[in-house]
């Protein structure tokens, strides 16, 4: 997902002056049509006009995600991809709008898009402490957590090229000993944050915004193309940072 269409879409929405999913398609030209129940949404093109429909079956923030997967993919340009449209015209969507592990990119992309619209920004950073001091200096932490692991895998690289003298594997054991401590220093500082309450885990954020867990998944993606650091809210795993070097 490229920042440039999220921009777009934030322009639209000011230019439309409404934060309603279909009076922003609207806006842009595309036409509605009710799908039914057999899908639970569609965008096709035939003679230069734009048709879309998601399924009322989806009710609320659901069906305003479904209408912006659309959407972005009138945007990204997606009806013009090889392949994207079937041979009726039409690109149908049945279980995409929910799927977190889609490999497509193109419905990747629309959901990012869908989930970036459909939940505040503003809302989620202050539900993830994104300034908050605390987090701010667990950020930090974290990053230099990674950096003495990047540099620990270079030195261990050196010694299994160079061979082990004894010195050597003396120090490599220290350093060793040095992130264990580090990791757990993270540990205690994460824990601090959640009983401070200042940074809500994903499942509270989705209660919160009132979505499903995976439109929180795709709205940090879309934090991400922002420009915003949002890979240290999650707290790194032992096993997730070690398994790397082991
Ligand atoms: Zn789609």
């Amino acid at each position: 997902m490229r920042i440039e269409v999220l921009k777009k879409m934030d322009r639209i929405a000011k230019a439309a002056a409404s934060r309603d999913p279909d009076d922003l398609l609207a806006y842009m030209g595309y036409v509605f049509i009710d799908p039914g129940n057999s899908v639970d949404g569609f965008i096709m093109r035939r003679k230069g006009t734009t048709y879309y429909g998601v399924s009322r079956n989806l009710t609320g923030k659901k069906y305003d995600f479904g209408v912006m997967h659309e959407g972005f993919h009138g945007l990204c340009g997606h009806l013009d991809f090889p392949g994207f449209l079937n041979g009726a015209g039409a690109h149908t969507d049945i279980g995409s709008f929910s799927d977190f592990h889609l490999v497509a990119s193109t419905e990747r992309d629309a959901n990012i898009g869908a989930a970036d619209f459909v939940v505040d920004t503003e809302a989620v950073l202050d539900m993830m402490g994104y300034d908050n001091a605390d987090v701010v200096a667990y950020r930090a932490s974290v990053e230099s957590f990674e950096q003495a692991v990047r540099d620990y895998k270079r030195h261990y690289s050196i010694v299994r090229l160079n061979g082990s003298p004894e010195g050597r594997v003396r120090r490599m054991e220290a350093y060793q000993q040095e992130l264990a401590r580090m990791y757990e220093e993270l540990q205690e500082q994460a824990r601090d944050i959640r009983h401070g309450g200042c940074c809500l885990t994903k499942g509270e954020m989705a209660q919160e915004a009132c979505v499903p867990a995976y439109i929180i998944d795709f709205k940090l993606e879309a934090l991400e193309v922002r420009g915003y650091d949002v890979s240290g809210i999650e707290l790194p795993t032992f096993d997730k940072v070690f398994s790397r070097w082991q």
